[in-house]
């Protein structure tokens, strides 16, 4: 190619050396360059053979020649000859043009080099982008029905081009990764949306024959990452495209794996707890016998006439250390029988007055001023009178150990579309938080003779009720604890 290069009579400056190689090494890209008076100076191995043109056939013609390259007026006006370009540069354009009756795309780009006087060279590279506009117009042939089923799917639904570029992003993707699809779609390159290598893994993977198939993978555990770089836990599975036999793009489908994990984690959760249950109700069943006996006994000797006061003393003992075992006791029986709940349709404001006056000796006792903020037009709902009183008395003997010093505990109600939302705030202590996670779990406890059952009896409860309970604290500052409970429930 140089001796012909060479022979050319209008070429003055032929980029030699390592430049004009770089050029030749280029196979995907075929490479023109112009000089200021825009004729052909130099082409490099590829674009003379993508063309089939000779380089003499070229040499020094003025550019606008070869605009018949290409296809349609477009490609002369607008994308070919830089004289007629816009000063703005790089310019990117697409051309087309056809052989044997297909259609080759070509993503046109142009550079103007300058060198050290005013001349300027022109250099103009093109690449074949076919495949890219293969996928896109079968994206954009897709009917309404299947474009509605990809958009509606809750699964995430992402497709590539095979550079990567993202021409599908669904709305599932979309609240997976927390991006709108007008932010991906021909903007990010696929790999983007994967912890560092993973992209380059399930490629590798789908052409791997031992995950679904040749081009197949499936139910593929791996990570994507949120916009905001968290990792995100998802099953994928992933399909290479085609047409014609020919590779256009890669398609994923993919879900959300971390609500399958807090299901799991929940379920795991009662199980453990309804084993544990199980144990208990066996375990007290057998020491509340003796207990009864014992407490009986020593309540009962206690007032004999004319004991010595140091026996006295003793058997009162034995009888206060027997109540607090069965009061004990009398806790693990409510947290492992789980009732179903005996529902009624009841006022549940009236409920928290009732328990307050109940526990009114207590809150005096601790300086606690108790004040219920309630609306006025809270309607009945259907919960469990026993039940629910169970959960405000385990709360407001929280609230009260806590507040060691008095101060206020204050209990509101408000309604928030179909639930009742209750909070109850105490000025105590607070928790510290890591020990906000343990709270709910059987016999967690930071006191001196606590049982640990109180919250974990109360979640028990309350999602019996179909409601939930969330606990919100800082060390020093006080915990609120919000229960949320359905207004029509099952
Ligand atoms: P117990 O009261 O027997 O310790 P609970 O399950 O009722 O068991 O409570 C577990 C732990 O949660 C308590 O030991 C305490 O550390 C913390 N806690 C619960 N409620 C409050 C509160 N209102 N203020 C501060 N700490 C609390
Ligand atoms: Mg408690």
């Amino acid at each position: 190619m140089t001796t012909s290069q060479t022979s050319c009579p209008w070429l003055r400056q032929p980029p030699e050396g390592l430049f004009g190689r770089l050029l030749d090494s280029l196979a995907d890209t075929y490479v023109l360059v112009l000089d200021q008076d825009h004729r052909v100076t130099y082409a490099n191995v590829s674009f003379l053979e993508h063309f089939g043109l000779g380089w003499e056939n070229i040499c020094g013609r003025p550019c606008d020649l070869l605009g018949k390259l290409f296809r349609g007026t477009d490609a002369i006006e607008v994308g070919f000859c830089p004289t007629e370009l816009s000063p703005l540069y790089p310019a990117k354009t697409i051309l087309t043009r056809e052989v044997e009756g297909k259609a080759i795309v070509y993503e046109s780009t142009i550079y103007q080099l300058h060198g050290a006087e005013q001349a300027a060279w022109t250099v103009w590279s093109l690449r074949d982008v076919s495949d890219r506009f293969r996928l896109e117009s079968q994206v954009r042939q897709m009917d309404d029905l299947e474009r509605n089923l990809v958009q509606a799917s809750m699964d995430g639904i992402i497709a590539n081009n095979m550079l990567g570029d993202i021409l599908i992003f669904n709305d599932g993707a979309a609240k997976i990764l927390g991006y709108a699809p007008e932010e991906v779609i021909g903007k990010l390159k696929v790999y983007k949306l994967y912890p560092n290598n993973v992209a380059h893994e399930i490629k590798r993977l789908i052409y791997d024959p031992g995950h679904g198939g040749a081009g197949i993978l499936e139910n593929y555990e791996t990570q994507v990452l949120h916009k905001d770089g968290t990792p995100i836990p998802i099953w994928l599975s992933a399909r290479l495209l085609h047409e014609d036999s020919r590779e256009v793009g890669i398609v994923g489908y993919f879900r959300d794996l971390r609500e399958r994990q807090r299901l799991e984690t929940a379920v795991l959760r009662n199980e453990r707890l309804a084993t544990l249950g199980r144990m208990v109700a066996r375990i007290s069943h057998e020491i509340k016998n003796p207990l009864v006996t014992i407490g009986g006994f020593a309540g009962q000797l206690r007032r004999t006439a004319g004991l010595p006061e140091d026996a006295r003393r003793k058997l009162t003992l034995i009888y206060q250390e027997v109540q607090r075992l069965e009061k004990f006791l009398a806790d693990m029986s409510t947290f492992s029988r789980g009732a179903p709940p005996q529902k009624v349709m009841a006022d549940l404001p009236a409920l928290i007055r009732e328990v307050a006056e109940l526990m009114d000796d207590s809150f005096k006792e601790r300086g606690v001023a108790f004040r219920l903020e309630t609306r006025t037009d809270i309607p009945p709902i259907s919960f469990d009178p026993g039940q629910i009183r169970q959960v405000l008395i385990n709360l407001f003997k929280n609230a009260l150990e806590a507040m060691g010093d008095g101060g206020e505990l204050r209990v509101q109600a408000d309604l928030r579309r179909d639930h009742l939302v209750l909070t109850i705030t105490d000025m105590g202590h607070g928790i510290p938080a890591d020990q906000l996670p343990n709270l709910f779990t059987p016999f967690f406890t930071t006191k001196e003779g606590g049982t640990g059952l109180g919250l974990t009896i109360v979640q028990g409860l309350i999602t019996q009720h179909q409601g939930d309970i969330s606990i919100d604290s800082e060390a020093g500052r006080g915990t609120t604890c919000t229960i949320r409970l359905p207004l029509a429930s099952a």
